[in-house]
């Protein structure tokens, strides 16, 4: 089992606070990840995320995503990104961290998705891109120890041009290449930011994925469940859409889950009463797309009630978002507890010493971060959440991966011949169905939030 020297975790975090250490003699990795066909952006949040964001040292994601989009005040503009790409220098051995990046936004005026389109526009930018991560980072290729790339899971015309881009840079400076999984890269972050051993179990909780996974190594996981339909930033997504949440004076520039968590302040959750999905299977499994259709019907009824068009905000909306946002962050709990008493009874997790790390751009709302402080508290656990900007997607945690492959001298590979990217990828080794025949009885918490 690999853990990262403390002294390592200080040396970064000492540059965190402004003291830039010196680049010679270190170990380098480039980092580059394509991953995704584009998101829509509100344009003006987007630049003013890049300004503010632009002399981070830290920061790689490239704006704010926000996907509640259907109102005539959003220019829904679409911008495919170049997910992220950065340059990320480590030296083992002095125990030194550094990172640069860059970011681009790539736009169309095309409304909606054309995968082609984004391919074709990550294409023509990203040899600019990592040409210029280079010269930021004052790194010439030739120094590089090694690149690393994202190759599985996303969106497969994006991860082909990221690949084929890498493996000509791997081919040209003769270097290791380092394949990427990006739910694995968003698991191990943590170990960036905090002295984190091996085992812990980690909760992924994003726009995209929904999953529990105890993590044993660098690349040594167990996938004990995950959703069977949407994951809960996109439930959140949609349920802030419906509301019209984008209207809101209070919410206009705020991704759905944002909107959601903070409208939910002004609500009283005990005005509606949705039930938590799948509470008879003893399983670590998620759901949200039964939910999501139950509050659909339920504003639908509301509006009727109120006798207003769909668009228009509800009166009840604060509550809405308050019942749903509690009811979601039980269902999240109660799988997650089910989840540490399976490790502790299988003895894959410390029994007193175990942690949880929760990531993903939903981890960010702290509602859901107390219901599951809750359940840590019950069980003995620590509970651990990288800052927000390394929660959701960005590119040092591609790098860090990289970093700790490494370290860990796995996957490093010397010869690409063969290498292929995977659009779908799961993560480990899928004990799910173990889980659920264990079918532990998860003891019943107040859920006092
Ligand atoms: P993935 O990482 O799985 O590819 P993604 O890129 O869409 O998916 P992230 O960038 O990690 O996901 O997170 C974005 C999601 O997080 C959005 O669905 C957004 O609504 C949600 N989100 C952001 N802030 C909050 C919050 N405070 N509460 C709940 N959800 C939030
Ligand atoms: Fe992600």
């Amino acid at each position: 089992m690999t853990s990262l020297p403390g002294r390592q975790v200080r040396g970064f975090l000492s540059l965190r606070k402004g003291r830039a250490p010196s680049l010679q003699g270190r170990r380098r990795v480039l980092a580059i990840s394509v991953h995704e066909a584009g998101i829509i952006y509100r344009l003006k949040k987007l630049c003013i995320s890049l300004t503010s964001q632009s002399d981070h040292p830290l920061l790689v994601l490239c704006g704010t995503k926000n996907k509640i989009t259907n109102s005539e005040h959003w220019i829904p503009k679409l911008y495919f990104r170049i997910a992220s790409c950065l340059l990320s220098c480590c030296d083992l051995k002095c125990r030194v961290f550094k990172n640069k990046l860059i970011f681009t936004k790539l736009s169309s005026c095309f409304c909606g998705i054309i995968p082609p389109v984004a391919q074709q526009l990550h294409r023509e930018n990203i040899q600019r891109i990592v040409r210029e991560a280079l010269s930021l980072s004052k790194v010439s290729p030739s120094e590089l120890s090694a690149i690393a790339t994202t190759i599985k899971p996303g969106l497969a015309l994006s991860l082909g041009v990221g690949l084929s881009f890498s493996l000509q840079l791997v081919n040209q400076f003769k270097k290791p290449f380092i394949p990427i999984h990006h739910m694995e890269a968003h698991a191990l972050t943590i170990r960036l930011t905090n002295k984190v051993e091996f085992p812990f179990l980690v909760l992924l909780i994003s726009g995209g994925h929904c999953l529990l996974a105890l993590v044993r190594g660098v690349s040594d996981f167990l996938l004990l469940g995950k959703s069977l339909d949407i994951a809960p930033g996109d439930m959140l997504d949609k349920v802030a859409r419906r509301l019209s949440l984008i209207k809101h004076p209070e919410c206009s520039t705020m991704s759905g889950g944002k909107a959601i968590e903070h409208l939910a302040k002004q609500g009283n959750k005990l005005h509606f009463d949705f039930k938590p999905p799948m509470q008879r299977a003893k399983n670590c499994d998620f759901s949200f797309s039964g939910l999501q259709h139950v509050i659909d019907k339920t504003i639908m009824q509301k509006e009727i009630e109120e006798g207003i068009e769909k668009g228009q905000i509800l009166s009840s909306a604060a509550d809405i978002a308050a019942a749903v946002q509690h009811t979601i962050a039980c269902h999240i709990a109660k799988r997650t507890h089910r989840a540490i008493l399976f490790c502790k009874q299988r003895n894959l997790l410390s029994q007193s010493n175990a942690v949880l790390v929760v990531s993903g751009g939903v981890a960010s709302n702290l509602y859901i971060r107390k219901a599951l402080e809750i359940i840590t508290d019950a069980t003995q656990c620590t509970l651990l959440c990288p800052p927000p900007r390394l929660c959701t997607d960005n590119g040092i945690m591609v790098a860090w991966n990289g970093v700790e492959r490494l370290h860990a001298g796995l996957g490093i590979l010397y010869d690409t011949e063969g290498i292929r990217y995977e659009p779908k990828c799961p993560l480990g080794v899928d004990i799910s169905k173990e889980v659920g025949e264990a079918a532990i009885r998860v003891p019943r918490l107040k859920m006092k939030i």
